[in-house]
């Protein structure tokens, strides 16, 4: 019997996912989550607190617990609307590590060691090198394909990522599919043209990560006002006065003129023409208007869904039994195609 195909669904489906390593920083919402939110209107949208992942990197497992309360709430704070949108954690829905499993065996030792963000982790994290940390990758793609995802918004670090998760699909659907019939959707990577890669603070060489160690080289979510503005005053730039975009010669001022463009919608050329002369205060005195701005209603709108935990576990839950019909719908799927007894 042949396995029943990917199903082509009514409209396209997209999936995305952050994991609560750490706090939410304005590169994850200006990259990720704010992107997120128009695309309930137009697609099928799942969107995941990604806990398995969390623990390639040690968590102290109360942090952990009221950090993700934190990111849910952050979620439905930043406009996620959860009947929109299925909003779930990942280790609620066991097929994720069921199809991670079978994707290892389809995943080579030589793809996952090419991978910069292993190698960038791993470099980090010297006594901790664990397996789970270098099968990150197929973790990711066992989150995408379990839900027939056409498309993953995500900031541009993940392409890499995106990548073996098409190849994998790709070789798995060479190996058990038919072209008419295909086990998995191989999706495709949005990845906006603003925003797509937030820079550090104080080393604007390299990503804002919520994991990273320096607190003032990342702007929470929940960072207040005064603390926003002080840690862009403070923000490296470069040297000269001209205010222009140059990714190598200006990292600095090139970052702070993107995080301007992702908050405000002007373009790169307009922010140039208006702030170039002016000298570095000005346009950072700009930004920091515009980011706490641009948080202003995410931040008051966290506090009362931040108290109302029952309300959260309650969008998780249903998250997850949403989720968990999908998914478990492609876990039958690829199981069938592996020739394994059905359950
Ligand atoms: P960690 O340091 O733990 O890896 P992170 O900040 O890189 O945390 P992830 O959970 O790995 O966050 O990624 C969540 C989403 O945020 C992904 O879509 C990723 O592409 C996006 N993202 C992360 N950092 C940035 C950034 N600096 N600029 C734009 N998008 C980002
Ligand atoms: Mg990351």
């Amino acid at each position: 019997m042949s396995p029943i195909a990917a199903s082509s669904a009514q409209c396209p489906v997209v999936l995305s996912g952050i994991q609560p390593s750490g706090r939410l920083t304005l590169g994850n919402y200006l990259g990720a989550i704010k992107n997120w939110v128009p695309l309930s209107d137009t697609h099928d949208c799942h969107y995941m607190l990604v806990d398995l992942h969390a623990i390639t990197v040690r968590q102290d497992p109360k942090v952990l617990r009221d950090r993700c309360f934190e990111f849910i709430s952050l979620y439905l704070a930043c406009g996620l609307d959860p009947v929109k949108n299925v909003l779930f954690v990942q280790s609620h829905v066991p097929a994720h590590a069921r199809l991670s499993w079978v994707l290892n065996c389809y995943t080579q030792m030589g793809e996952l060691s090419r991978m910069t963000q292993f190698k960038d982790k791993s470099a980090k994290n010297v006594d901790n090198i664990n397996a789970g940390l270098f099968d990150y990758p197929v973790l990711m793609a066992a989150d995408i394909l379990l839900y027939d995802a056409t498309g993953v918004p995500v900031g541009d670090d993940q392409k890499q990522h995106l990548e073996l998760t098409r190849d994998v699909a790709i070789r798995f659907n060479n190996a058990h599919g038919t072209k008419e019939k295909p086990i998995f959707v191989v999706p495709e990577p949005m990845i906006p043209p603003v925003g797509a890669r937030i820079m550090g603070l104080q080393d604007p060489t390299a990503k804002m990560s919520k994991s990273g160690d320096a607190e003032t080289d990342a702007i929470y979510l929940l960072d207040p006002p005064d603390t926003i503005t002080r840690k862009l005053k403070r923000a490296v730039t470069d040297l000269g006065s001209e205010v222009r975009f140059d990714i190598k010669e200006k990292p600095g001022i090139s970052n702070l003129m993107s995080i301007l463009a992702a908050t405000t919608g002007q373009s790169i050329d307009a922010i140039g023409a208006a702030y170039n002369g002016q000298g570095y205060g000005k346009l950072k005195g700009a930004v920091a208007e515009a980011v706490v701005e641009c948080l202003k209603p995410v931040q008051e709108r966290y506090q009362a869904l931040r108290a109302d935990e029952a309300g959260l576990m309650r969008v998780l839950r249903d998250g997850a039994a949403r989720a968990q019909l999908k998914a478990d719908a492609t876990l039958k799927r690829v199981h069938e195609a592996l020739g394994f007894i059905p359950e």
